[in-house]
């Protein structure tokens, strides 16, 4: 294996880790019934979206954290943490809410700086 790939796999084991021994979503926010998120992510200058999906978030199982990985491969500890700013839109109740996220990772010399914009949609029960 290559340093790149053994960064990215030894990221991709440590995020597992977080995520293993973050608290449950549905603890954190009982009430919680359904959440998707919209991501749309672009680079820096350009305003149409050059990557977006959809993550339906099962609820019942998920981590309270909520990480998106920098879609430029070449970006070097990149990546999107949304955790704060989801959850609390969760615990106040919003039934949508949206933000944004700047990569502070480095392609090269320079710093990443892609956003990642969110919208997320979530049902909650009586
Ligand atoms: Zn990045």
């Amino acid at each position: 294996m290559n340093r790149r790939n053994r960064d990215a796999a030894n990221r991709f084991t440590e995020r597992r880790r977080r995520e293993d021994e973050s608290p449950r979503l549905q603890t954190e926010v009982p009430k919680l019934d359904d959440l998707r998120l919209d991501l749309e992510e672009r680079r820096p200058g350009i305003v149409s979206a050059e990557v977006s999906h959809i993550r339906r978030v099962v609820v019942a199982h998920a981590p309270a954290m909520f990480e998106v990985p920098c879609s430029d491969p070449s970006c070097l500890d990149g990546g999107h943490d949304l955790t704060s700013g989801v959850l609390r839109a969760l615990r106040q109740g919003n039934v949508t809410f949206e933000g944004e996220d700047t990569c502070l990772g480095q392609v090269g010399n320079a710093s990443c700086e892609r956003i990642l914009r969110y919208v997320g949609t979530a049902t909650y029960r009586a």
